[in-house]
């Protein structure tokens, strides 16, 4: 694995890691909009007072959102905050068959209550990062979609994102130079990490390139063993696995750390 230098000095550079920790609330909110954004996800915008003092201070934050799991109890499911802003929170939900959290947004409507839970914190990925690949399925375009958002000016990012057909593809406003790369495969095939790689093969990684990754575990484990295998800097990515294949309720948020 080769290790990122400065050119001039020749001292090894890694991207800045902050963890922040936040007060752990509960929130009872209020569905205040649900629109099909595009075929396969769901966008739905969450108000009430108990927003106040909600804090996500990372793209790719988590909060858990508490839905009816057919038993009379609550079923827990992690989902990024798209956007806070006006006290009201956005989240994108991937319509994919037979979950709670995604039968509910199906049904979802104004006026419905819903609980979350968090983000209990969030990892701030700063430093002297010259360019963002960004790559990931259906589940990871929210964070994808508010990292590229966020980005200043100067930065550059490409994303390399898998989703079924052109009809999903997104589109964000960003002051960053934003190159968008789409995958076209049915939610079926969301466990094949081939496309992604065959992205890859055809991009350059240079130095101080933070490399993030989010997909079906065993899709973002093959895609993360790919770039150490490749070179990159194991520094310079971070790797999460947002749904496990046959099971519910499951993620690996962490690859490799
Ligand atoms: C940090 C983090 C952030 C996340 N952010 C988002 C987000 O903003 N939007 C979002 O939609 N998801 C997001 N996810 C993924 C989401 O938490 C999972 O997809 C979750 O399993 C959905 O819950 P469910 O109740 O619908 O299905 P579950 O009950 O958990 O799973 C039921 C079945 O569906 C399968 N399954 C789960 N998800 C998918 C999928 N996407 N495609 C196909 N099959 C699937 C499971 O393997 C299982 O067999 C995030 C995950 C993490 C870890």
């Amino acid at each position: 694995m080769t290790e990122q230098s400065d050119m001039e000095t020749g001292a090894p550079i890694s991207p800045q890691i902050t963890r922040m920790r936040h007060e752990l609330h509960r929130r009872n909110l209020k569905v205040a909009s649900s629109e099909r954004l595009t075929p396969h996800m769901i966008r739905l915008t969450l108000e009430g007072s108990e927003l106040e003092g909600f804090v996500s201070a990372a793209p790719d934050d988590h909060f858990k959102l508490f839905v009816p799991d057919g038993e009379e109890g609550d079923a827990r499911r992690d989902y990024t905050p798209r956007l806070y802003k006006d006290g009201r929170l956005t989240v994108d939900v991937v319509d994919h068959p037979g979950g709670p959290a995604a039968d509910w947004a199906r049904l979802a409507a104004t006026g419905d209550s819903v609980m979350i839970g968090g983000p209990r914190g969030s990892v701030v990925i700063g430093g002297d990062i010259r360019h963002w690949v960004l790559i990931g399925d259906e589940t990871a375009l929210p964070a994808i979609g508010r990292r590229i958002e966020e980005l200043p000016a100067e930065s550059s990012v490409m994303s390399i994102v898998a989703v079924p057909g052109p009809e999903d593809e997104q589109r964000f406003e960003t002051a960053a130079r934003h190159d968008p790369v789409w995958l076209h495969r049915p939610l079926s095939e969301a466990t094949e990490a081939r496309p992604y790689i065959e992205a890859l093969e055809k991009i350059d990684l240079p130095p101080q390139t933070f490399v993030w990754v989010a997909a079906e575990a065993a899709v973002a484990r093959e895609i993360r063993s790919y770039l150490l295998d490749r070179g990159h800097d194991l520094q310079w990515i971070k790797a999460s696995g947002y749904w496990i294949k046959g099971q519910a309720d499951a993620s690996d948020k962490s690859i490799g750390e």
